[in-house]
């Protein structure tokens, strides 16, 4: 459950603090540490010599001829790629043209993996992360290679090593591109299969190129082995650091666990959040034992209800409740429905709420004169005005939209053909009760559901002026029972941390 756009207009990004995007880059491989420091060794000693080459040649005329490459020849290279062959008859002419452009294509599929994950790493761009990640993987386990056979005494040019690996990345990017093509969220096999399929024979390849020079079957075999290792170690990382694929309860709640250290105290005395304590919710109780069962709508395995069909599963209890007015939802469809707490509207007040799929959205222009004038978005643009003032100077509210989506997808959702010429209306300052410092959103970033709740409230008390007795606060029953079941996870997670400390 993100918060979203509501509030302030202040920061504009989403922000799902994920384990293992987090430090991309330095985490790829614990053994990098120990081979920066062999690398460093040698490359103190052949330092000299390099520094000759480097005087001899010039360091422009060194690498030219590397990438003075015929397009013909570089697609056989990338074909050869995938196709392990018998050391002797492997002839490798190195160019870094090919590889250069591999890395660049992973650098744009990466992107849009991170893109589509919602990930942003902090103190540093998309790009520069994807960019630092592939060349620096590149270069980092050719280098780890070079020392190898080196070690191994079966020592190889640098760049026959950088050149070769650079095209067995070919797979990795045929791999990334699939996956996140055809990728069904919960099933790792398809990955699988694909790194079984291409990986593992360009991997072969490549471990094949790299034992060449080697004269003894144990070193041979050695060499295969950190050859295939290193290339998988990264497409795995690449698919599981970036590809962000998780189970569904982790949706629920994986990014919302947070060490205590990180939780800054937070300073908002002029910002109400709406407490559990403040709101008389229903019981949790009837609801406590409940089991997964088949959803009759779509098959699907769910607990409560079904976020897919919207409905409440059969016999599972949800409260109630009548809103002072419609609301119309309009999701986004990079919003999970699993995660989407606008839903829980539609399953609290059935009649009263319409859930559209963004594009696939209600034409309101097609709407009555009278029933335009009385439909608001729930929007703080500049032309918003308060819920207070629409109904001072235009009259009851009829409808309320919301759009459900982040900041990232706010901006087209806002150009929708059909939501044009609605008017749009901003709340008061509140803060989420969800609120999560890693989120790095600001404390104003509401859930839908609570958008939903505060401009309702909003209308019945300023624009309507009747005393609100928490007749809606069952609103806020799934949104809380939510927070309940992250709580928890988060005091095991503190309880747990707390354990290892101790064992220290
Ligand atoms: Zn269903």
């Amino acid at each position: 459950m993100e918060p979203t756009y509501y509030g302030h207009e202040t920061e504009n990004t989403r922000q799902r603090s994920n384990s293992n995007a987090g430090g991309v880059g330095d985490e790829q491989n614990p053994q990098f540490g120990m081979q920066a420091q062999l690398g460093k060794m040698m490359w103190e000693a052949g330092s000299k010599q390099v520094q000759d080459t480097f005087q001899s040649y010039g360091r422009i005329d060194l690498f030219r001829p590397y990438f003075d490459v015929d397009p013909a020849e570089v697609r056989t290279r990338l074909i050869r790629s995938f196709i392990p062959r018998k050391p002797a008859q492997i002839q490798v002419s190195p160019d870094l043209y090919g590889p250069s452009m591999i890395i660049l294509t992973m650098v744009a599929l990466l992107l849009y993996n991170m893109k589509t994950s919602g990930i942003i790493i902090q103190n540093g761009t998309l790009m520069g992360t994807a960019m630092f990640t592939c060349f620096g993987s590149w270069i980092l386990i050719s280098g780890a290679l070079w020392v190898a056979c080196f070690l191994l005494a079966a020592e190889q040019p640098f760049l026959t090593i950088l050149s070769s690996f650079g095209y067995s990345l070919t797979s990795q990017c045929l791999v990334l591109l699939l996956t996140s093509l055809f990728h069904s969220s919960h099933d790792h096999l398809f990955f699988f299969v694909l790194l079984a399929s291409f990986c593992i024979p360009s991997a072969l390849r490549m471990g094949l190129i790299v034992c060449n020079q080697s004269r003894l079957p144990a070193n041979r075999i050695m060499l295969i082995g950190i050859a295939i290792a290193a290339h998988l170690l990264l497409i795995i990382y690449l698919h599981f650091g970036f590809h962000v694929v998780l189970e569904e309860l982790d949706e629920m709640v994986g990014d919302a666990i947070v060490d205590v250290n990180a939780i800054k105290e937070t300073r908002s005395t002029h910002m109400s959040v709406i407490s559990e304590h403040q709101v008389q919710l229903s019981s949790f109780d009837p609801i406590e034992k409940c089991v997964k069962s088949t959803c009759p709508g779509c098959k699907s395995s769910r607990k409560y209800f079904c976020y897919d069909c919207r409905t409440p599963m059969p016999g599972v209890f949800t409260p109630n409740v009548k809103l002072p007015c419609l609301v119309d939802i309009i999701k986004h469809p990079m919003e999970k429905n699993s995660k989407s707490s606008a839903l829980h509207c539609k399953i609290v007040a059935p009649d009263q709420t319409r859930v559209f799929d963004y594009p696939d959205v209600h034409d309101y222009s097609q709407d009555s004169e009278e029933e335009r004038l009385s439909t608001v978005i729930i929007f703080p643009s500049k032309s918003a005005i308060s819920v207070e003032e629409f109904v001072r100077t235009r009259g009851p509210i009829r409808r309320i939209v919301v759009l459900d989506c982040t900041w990232f997808q706010v901006g087209v959702m806002q150009k929708t053909p059909q939501i044009q010429g609605l008017q749009h209306v901003c709340l008061q300052s509140y803060r989420t009760a969800f609120w999560r410092p890693q989120h790095n959103v600001p404390e104003t970033g509401l859930a839908t559901i609570e958008a939903i709740y505060y401009s309702l409230r909003e209308y019945q008390e300023l624009g309507l002026g009747t005393k609100y007795t928490g007749e809606f606060d069952d609103l806020l029953y799934w949104f809380f029972h939510t927070k309940h079941f992250v709580d928890g996870k988060q005091l095991e997670y503190l309880k747990r941390k707390e354990e290892e400390n101790e064992k220290k």
